[in-house]
């Protein structure tokens, strides 16, 4: 460890003044006088050089500890975290390669909204995660997740060729883009969630009558469709996302159709700033923006008598802008009153999902008082909503969860806006 020390300065050497005035105001007392060099000079610059050295690591150095990042950042609610922190324990000493704090940053990005120095933990999490998985310091649980994605294409571990099993028994037609033959409309990516796990599912129905009844020409990709590899990105297992993009850009590369329609903000988030770089590039929509630019053809006839909350996704506003859209659809539902919370649109809660956290759950309990899901539903709670409106694929399972572990059972139902505008348009519900 090389140390940087200043001479220490003696207080006999201190000149004593009687008094001193500065603008009309005293400050000759004892507390204004500093007999030693503050300790901020005395780290561990060899730390810090290895981070800043990455590609993606270089603003890391450029913190001047103004902590404004701390306040909002979602960790240290439930713990204590934020950029300002980890700089200064990296300069203390900690080794952020091996050290579980580096799993806990969900790239939320709302660190980065406040920072005056645009320190950038969106790339410099990724650009150190990168090299602690390949030196293998990953939580097991993640790395399970990693070996699964890789083997079947998604996080579930779940059969590829049932990627499509959703659509069974559906009183509505979802077809495959490889038996059309043909260019359509809208090619809906449908993610893995949305496609495997039951109330995604119900989701996922939802949306496929929905878009029917608005005579929309739609298929999905089915057994061809991979995980985007977004969230493995932000985890630091870049080979897993370039080997994923590769397939999905050759896949999607072979079709013709005028929107990409994503339900999970973290696919809309690769498909507008990651695809493009390595030659897929698509007119991508996410599902609540081409609802709400259709409100007046929705014929929402049913009351939906309640109070509704809604959570912000971070990758659908604050990495990319879109707040509107979900609000304008919670708002045209008949009878339904949206209520917020009191972190909202730029400065909105984690879900604790993004960056990999929707795979590090046991980690976050083991070092954080609460999970972040969990702190959210109790602020949904506070505001006396029945619902918690979702758009994100991660979201609904991880909040039906905290509402179960915060003893909310009874007391907050989560849905996705595509369950509640197929409930207010009279559409089948099962
Ligand atoms: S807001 Fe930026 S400069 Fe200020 S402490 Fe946080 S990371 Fe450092
Ligand atoms: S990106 Fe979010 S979770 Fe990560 S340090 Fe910044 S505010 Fe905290």
């Amino acid at each position: 460890m090389t140390q940087r020390v200043n001479p220490k300065v003696e207080p006999e050497r201190v000149i004593e003044l009687e008094e001193v005035v500065l603008e009309g105001m005293d400050i000759s007392g004892h507390w204004n006088r500093m007999f030693e060099q503050r300790v901020i000079w005395d780290y561990d610059v060899d730390a810090m050089d290895r981070i800043i050295d990455l590609d993606g690591g270089e603003s890391f150095g450029w913190c001047y500890q103004c902590a404004q990042c701390v306040a909002v950042c979602p960790v240290d609610h439930v713990g204590s975290y934020g950029p300002r922190k980890l700089v200064r324990w990296v300069q203390t000493g900690m080794d952020l390669f091996t050290s579980p704090e580096l799993w806990l940053c969900t790239t939320c990005a709302n660190c980065l909204r406040v920072c005056p120095k645009e320190v950038n933990l969106m790339e410099v999490m990724p650009a150190v995660r990168k090299e602690a998985v390949m030196a293998g310091h990953v939580p097991a649980e993640l790395q399970d997740v990693f070996e699964k994605t890789a083997r079947y294409g998604n996080p579930l571990g779940k059969n590829p060729k049932r990627r499509h099993a959703w659509t069974k028994g559906l009183e509505v037609e979802v077809p495959l883009i490889s038996d059309l033959g043909r260019k359509v409309e809208v090619l809906w990516w449908v993610s893995d969630y949305p496609a495997y796990h039951p109330r995604g599912i119900d989701a996922s129905r939802a949306l496929a009558r929905v878009l029917h009844r608005l005579g929309v020409d739609f298929a999905i990709l089915g057994p061809e469709e991979r995980h985007d590899g977004d969230s493995m990105l932000r985890a630091g297992e870049e080979g897993l996302f370039e080997m994923l993009a590769e397939h999905n850009i050759e896949v999607l590369n072979r079709y013709e159709f005028d929107v990409l329609l994503t339900t999970d903000p973290h696919a809309y988030n690769a498909f507008l700033h990651e695809y493009p770089k390595r030659g897929g590039t698509y007119n991508v929509v996410h599902y609540s923006r081409f609802l709400a630019d259709r409100i007046d053809e929705l014929g929402l006839t049913e009351e939906i008598s309640q109070k509704i909350t809604f959570h912000d996704p971070c990758y659908l506003g604050r990495h990319n802008g879109e707040y509107d859209a979900p609000r304008e659809l919670i708002s045209a539902l008949p009878g339904a009153e949206l209520v917020e919370m009191w972190r909202i649109r730029e400065n909105g809660y984690c879900c604790g999902g993004g960056g990999g956290g929707m795979w590090l759950d046991g980690h976050a309990a083991d070092h954080q008082r609460m999970r972040l899901s969990e702190k959210r539903v109790l602020e949904a709670v506070e505001t006396g909503a029945d619902t918690l409106c979702v758009v994100c694929p991660y979201e609904v399972s991880r909040f039906e969860d905290a509402v179960k572990s915060t003893n909310n059972d009874g007391r907050l139902q989560v849905l996705d806006i595509a369950e509640l505008l197929a409930q207010a348009m009279g559409l089948p519900t099962d």
